[in-house]
């Protein structure tokens, strides 16, 4: 089987556009959001052009998200590697614990914000003080491959201009694979930067090319992850 699976981040007010979108196509993602940082109001500029940040309210996240994943990212999206122990449980676990309140189900996976910052111990503090049993970091690998660890899972590559041309040619492949390995494609990006970059038409050109295929599952990364710990598919 081939599996393709979304990881969108920070919960900005483009989240909204965005999921209209996928549910059109039939796409499920994962949204990594901060409990801490609803309704916060914040702009960024970009070649001159101002961005809007604004990030949703609280009380919309069941609703808006309903059919796709909520995942942690933090409370208020600090450097983790600059975080105290207690510091670390407590933005990931008190944002997993509020986030599962909202959605109504038991928060298990993040994003660890910025990217790259955490380490093994960084692993270990989460890992022994949460439920979260995945977290996608930042850094494309371009393969199809499935995490070797899931609390260090690196995605296939990222919708952004800088990886435009591997995004093309990894949707052709995907969708051409006919062999009999799993595969498992996985996307991560900001629907914030739909509106920065001006590539909206180029993300519903992606969707309407990868959609409605009969080999392809379309998932949460939870889905994913629940495989890969129970061992049920293989790198091919
Ligand atoms: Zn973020």
């Amino acid at each position: 089987m081939k599996y393709l699976t979304l990881s969108f981040d920070d919960g900005t007010v483009q989240d909204r556009r965005f999921v209209k979108l996928l549910n059109k196509y039939g796409l499920k993602c994962t949204f990594n959001l901060n409990s801490g940082l609803f309704d916060n109001r914040h702009d960024i500029t970009h070649e001159g052009i101002l961005v809007n940040h604004d990030e949703i309210s609280a009380s919309e996240v069941a609703e808006l998200y309903a059919g796709h994943e909520v995942a942690a990212h933090t409370v208020t999206h600090p450097n983790l590697l600059q975080c105290s122990e207690s510091e670390i449980i407590h933005q990931v676990r008190d944002d997993a614990e509020a986030l599962g309140k909202l959605c109504g189900y038991k928060i298990v996976g993040m994003a660890y914000p910025g990217g790259p910052y955490f380490n093994d111990e960084t692993i270990r503090v989460i890992t022994g003080n949460t439920d979260i049993f995945y977290a996608r970091a930042v850094g494309s690998h371009f393969t199809f491959g499935f995490p070797e660890r899931l609390m260090a899972w690196y995605p296939t590559c990222q919708f952004h201009p800088s990886q435009y041309a591997e995004l093309d040619r990894l949707t052709d492949e995907f969708i051409s694979y006919k062999g009999d390995g799993d595969l498992l494609f996985y996307l991560w990006g900001h629907s914030f930067e739909l509106d920065k970059f001006g590539n909206w038409d180029r993300f519903e050109r992606f969707c309407d090319k990868i959609a409605g295929k009969d080999d392809i599952a379309y998932v949460t990364n939870r889905e994913v992850a629940e495989r890969v710990r129970q061992g049920e598919v293989s790198a091919h």
